[in-house]
């Protein structure tokens, strides 16, 4: 479950050893190339929401650090996450690697474009704000699957779940406001 992964995956991997004693802290963290590692209390709000199980295929967009892609692969084995930082990818590879957690498949590109070779994915999460949920990623989503992504402006962003009911049906739900990098 959700909590038995944040107790697996140490957090301090994924921060800059600057910031080490922050690792516990309850706040986002600078990671380089102007991004940031996301609050803990927030990831897991979204983990939650996502609601993973065991052997779905997930999708992350937004690597950063690679920690939220770490607590997916503590839910299910087949993770796939898109960075479009390649300094953050190659980072977040090696942070994978030193929690053990090297199957996660670190893709570098542009993560609207979802990755249509190994859709459709059960479960999809945005890790930055966009205005709208890209169409690709919706069609990529399989049905019946949930997608989780903070929607609007950076500051002040929705947390939507989507569950894809079929190919042009989505019942959407709202989970607060929160802040965000934005989806570039
Ligand atoms: N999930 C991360 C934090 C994400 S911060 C963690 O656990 O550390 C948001 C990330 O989204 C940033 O690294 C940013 O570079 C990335 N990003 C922004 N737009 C993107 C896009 N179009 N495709 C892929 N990644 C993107």
């Amino acid at each position: 479950c959700v909590m038995q992964a944040f107790l697996e995956v140490k957090r301090e991997i994924f921060i800059e050893p600057s910031y080490h004693e922050l690792s516990y802290a309850d706040h986002p963290l600078p990671i380089g190339s102007g991004q940031t590692i996301s609050q803990p209390t927030t990831v897991m709000l979204m983990l939650q929401l996502l609601d993973v199980l065991p052997e779905q295929r997930v999708l992350e967009i937004g690597t950063g650090s690679g920690y939220n892609a770490a607590l997916l692969a503590k839910l299910t084995r087949k993770v796939v996450t898109i960075e479009r930082h390649v300094g953050l990818a190659e980072q977040a590879r090696d942070n994978l690697h030193c929690a053990g957690l090297e199957e996660v498949k670190v893709i570098e590109g542009d993560g609207k474009l979802g990755y249509e070779k190994l859709a459709p994915f059960d479960r999809i999460i945005i890790t930055a704000a966009a205005n709208q949920v890209p169409q690709n990623l919706k069609d990529q989503l399989a049905d019946g699957g949930l997608l989780v992504a903070p929607i609007g402006a950076t500051l002040g962003c929705e947390m939507l779940k989507l569950e894809k009911i079929s190919q042009k049906n989505f019942k959407t739900s709202s989970h607060g406001k929160f802040s965000f990098v934005p989806l570039i």
